[in-house]
């Protein structure tokens, strides 16, 4: 019964309708769309960038070499993950793992615009510039953001007063991935998520 219910479950609908797209050409190279995933009612959201061959071939958001960096900096900090849903702003990999183009970008974000609506988040966390950069320009904070990079802007974070949410901006977890500094950095963020997250949720 309650697999049932599962299946029916908005979320699910949303990642079935994502499994039949082919609104750009990113498909037709991946094997796979990579959905986010998590529970429907999570005040937290993190997105990524796109998925890499791991997560291209097994289906799950970051679940290879950035996504053990990230998932062990949380479990460090106590964080749990079951409690927060996780995703990529495009849902197909790209070749060789390059940055999405505009066009591609574009094509995907109707699949992330919908995904926030059904979920509500009261925190976003885009991590790495490309996130960022997207969600300033969808969701208008981009006056907030300037044209600052996301090595200094991680670890701020920002009050959206418009739409009552916080964008806590982070490292992309690859990048946390090939430095040690950066890593260590990564880590105290997710640490002062976790201690900001109740403050924050009293405000919006
Ligand atoms: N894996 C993901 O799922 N997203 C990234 O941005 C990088 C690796």
């Amino acid at each position: 019964m309650s697999r049932i219910l599962e299946s029916l479950s908005p979320l699910n609908l949303l990642h079935s309708e994502i499994a039949e797209c082919r609104k750009c050409k990113l498909r037709e190279g991946c094997q796979r769309t990579v959905p986010g995933e998590g529970p429907l009612n999570t005040p937290v959201v993190f997105l990524a960038e796109a998925p890499g061959e791991t997560e291209d071939f097994r289906g799950r958001p970051l679940i290879g070499k950035a996504g053990k960096v990230f998932r062990k900096a949380m479990q460090q900090v106590g964080l749990p993950l079951s409690k927060c849903y996780i995703s990529n702003l495009i849902l197909c990999r790209p070749p060789d793992n390059r940055v999405p183009n505009p066009d591609e970008l574009e094509a995907c974000w109707p699949w992330t615009s919908q995904m926030l609506q059904l979920l509500r988040p009261k925190v976003l966390v885009p991590m790495g510039d490309t996130a960022l950069r997207m969600l300033a320009y969808k969701l208008g904070f981009s006056k907030q953001v300037k044209q600052d990079k996301i090595t200094k802007l991680a670890g701020k974070p920002i009050y959206v007063e418009a739409r009552k949410f916080y964008v806590y901006p982070m490292l992309h977890p690859s990048y946390a991935a090939r430095r040690k500094d950066a890593r260590e950095e990564f880590t105290a963020h997710c640490r002062y998520l976790k201690h900001a997250l109740p403050r924050w949720m009293e405000r919006v």
